[in-house]
């Protein structure tokens, strides 16, 4: 088996070439490492590679190993699916951005929060691209309303967009959702909403991120391919 050193090389190396293939430039595109069931120990291992974007799905495994993390100079996003009850660890936890914000309500228990803590959190709004019933996200046609909603709330910057592509083996029917997410963007940002903007794009994942960089990903999201197939069940957005 492969060491994160290693697989941490090999992603290095899948995501350049598809910069080079897609005429981007590499430094335009980010490794968020997908963390959940990956102990603290193992995070460090990434870390001491120099990677510093990481991203938990569950409020739980990010109090249990943020206090292991917390010296190590590190970013972390959230990416899993938000209880408004949960929402006072991920303020307290160093959480800088909450990629999977989907929700009127979970943007005012957010705003409401940083509000009494005198506080400001980036947020990508995630977005169902695929239709299928097991994701997270707001449907499509929803989204631009949602950005109007949450932009009010002047604690919460919007800073983009985030998605999870279809679960297919078919090349056309993944990028298309990657292509949806692109679009919404682009009309989000043609409309030049105060207090929004439409900067990163976070999709892609171990097995779809030369697509997703092909689209335009600005974040890609890995786990399995740097740390290993996960034992314990899979958050049920995210089982493939
Ligand atoms: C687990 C997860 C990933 C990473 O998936 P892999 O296939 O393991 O690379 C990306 N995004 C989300 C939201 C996840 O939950």
């Amino acid at each position: 088996m492969n060491t994160v050193a290693q697989n941490i090389r090999i992603i290095r190396q899948r995501m350049l070439q598809a910069c080079l293939k897609a005429g981007r430039d590499p430094q335009e595109v980010k490794l968020l490492l997908a963390t959940k069931t990956v102990s603290a120990e193992r995070i460090k291992e990434a870390f001491a590679c120099g990677e510093i974007l990481i991203a938990e799905n569950k409020v739980q495994e990010l109090k249990e190993k943020y206090p292991a993390l917390r010296d190590i100079r590190h970013c972390s996003h959230f990416i899993g699916h938000l209880q408004s009850n949960k929402v006072k660890d991920i303020v307290r936890c160093g959480v800088e951005c909450v990629q999977s914000l989907d929700s009127l309500h979970l943007a005012e228990k957010l705003h409401q929060r940083l509000q009494e803590e005198g506080k400001t959190l980036e947020v990508l709004i995630q977005v169902n691209t695929s239709g299928e019933n097991s994701k997270f996200g707001v449907a499509p046609e929803r989204a631009l309303e949602l950005i109007y909603q949450v932009s009010k709330l002047d604690t919460l910057k919007v800073n983009g967009l985030m998605t999870i592509g279809a679960l297919s083996e078919d090349e056309e029917t993944v990028r298309s959702c990657f292509r949806l997410l692109k679009q919404i963007g682009f009309q989000a940002a043609s409309a030049a909403i105060a207090n929004v903007r439409m900067r990163e794009f976070s999709m892609g994942m171990s097995g779809d991120l030369e697509w997703a960089i092909e689209e335009g990903a600005t974040i890609i999201r890995v786990g399995s391919a740097v740390f290993g197939k996960r034992s314990a069940p899979l958050p049920v957005d995210a089982a493939r």
